[in-house]
């Protein structure tokens, strides 16, 4: 615990020197930072943090350490059927030089994946490490719960669309090795300037409706200042552009879950699985009795 206690204070002082003023953090981990102090005010023993995936790392929203973006770009598609206008657009994106600007030698920019048929589109909120690796989103620790849940559903990944709001991952300073340590959310004008292409992405496949992963990708189709809390939009069917929309908690929220047990951390799935079940129902897919009483 000394030692993850020792690598927090050296990243917080290492972003401070790299000019980074702001720094939060999510309630969660507020939280648990409390539950320590009271244990060493108290002289209990430190809670166990558990063996955290690298996306469940303590996220930093940082302003002041991007280069300043333009204005959101304008996309113009080719005519042509959806695969004609969705490759376009993909080149467009991995090509865009404001995209390959903010990404670090070896990585890539990350573009959504998936079936152009698809009924069920999934949005998240920007590549992390292995996907930034792979360049593909939603492949680490989180991407492999995405993708159990999606077989939960009685589906392939294929027969699903996985974007993200944003398409490079966020820039932290980086280490005296070159490499980044940890996550952060996108800022909303990161979010704005990507927000073309996740929106283009929506037109060309056209599915029967969307799913917002999280917090950050719903203040990305809702607007950034739309709801406080995930609970006040979560439950109920909201609309983006015309499409149904439907937000559920993020992956990663629910591999953090499993740090506080198995009760809590089943709650939590129970609950995002009633969004999924929602889903189900609104895309017309069969839902059985057996799928109905997942995690209760
Ligand atoms: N989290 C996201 O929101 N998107 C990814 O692609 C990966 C992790």
């Amino acid at each position: 615990m000394r030692a993850v206690l020792l690598a927090l204070t050296d990243e917080l002082k290492r972003l401070k020197a790299a000019g980074v003023k702001t720094v939060s953090v999510s309630d969660e981990s507020v939280a648990m930072l409390r539950r320590l102090v009271a244990a060493r005010d108290t002289g209990n023993r430190i809670p166990e943090i558990g063996k955290r995936s690298p996306e469940a790392s303590i996220r930093f929203p940082v302003s002041g350490i991007q280069n300043p973006l333009p204005s959101p770009p304008e996309v113009i598609l080719p005519r042509g059927g959806k695969s004609v206008r969705w490759q376009a657009l993909r080149q467009l994106v991995l090509d865009h030089p404001v995209c390959r600007a903010h990404v670090r030698p070896g990585k890539q920019v990350v573009f959504g994946v998936g079936s152009l048929d698809a009924k069920v589109m999934f949005v998240g909120e920007a590549p992390g490490a292995e996907e930034e690796q792979q360049g593909e989103p939603f492949v680490g620790p989180a991407g492999q719960l995405l993708t159990r849940m999606i077989k939960a559903m009685g589906l392939e990944r294929g027969d699903v669309y996985i974007g993200n709001i944003m398409n490079w991952r966020p820039e932290l300073p980086p280490r005296a090795d070159g490499t980044q340590a940890g996550n952060r959310e996108p800022t909303p004008e990161e979010m704005a300037f990507c927000l073309p292409f996740i929106t283009a992405q929506i037109e060309v496949v056209d599915p029967t409706l969307l799913v917002a992963l999280g917090a950050t990708a719903a203040r990305g189709l809702l607007g950034a200042r739309s709801f406080k809390t995930l609970g006040e939009v979560r439950g109920r069917w909201h609309d983006y552009r015309g499409k149904p929309l439907r937000v559920t908690y993020h992956p990663s929220y629910l591999l953090r879950k499993e740090m506080d047990g198995k009760v809590a951390a089943n709650r939590a799935k129970r609950t995002a699985w009633e969004d999924f079940l929602a889903v189900m129902e609104r895309a017309g897919l069969p839902i059985s009795e057996k799928q109905r009483g997942f995690f209760l």
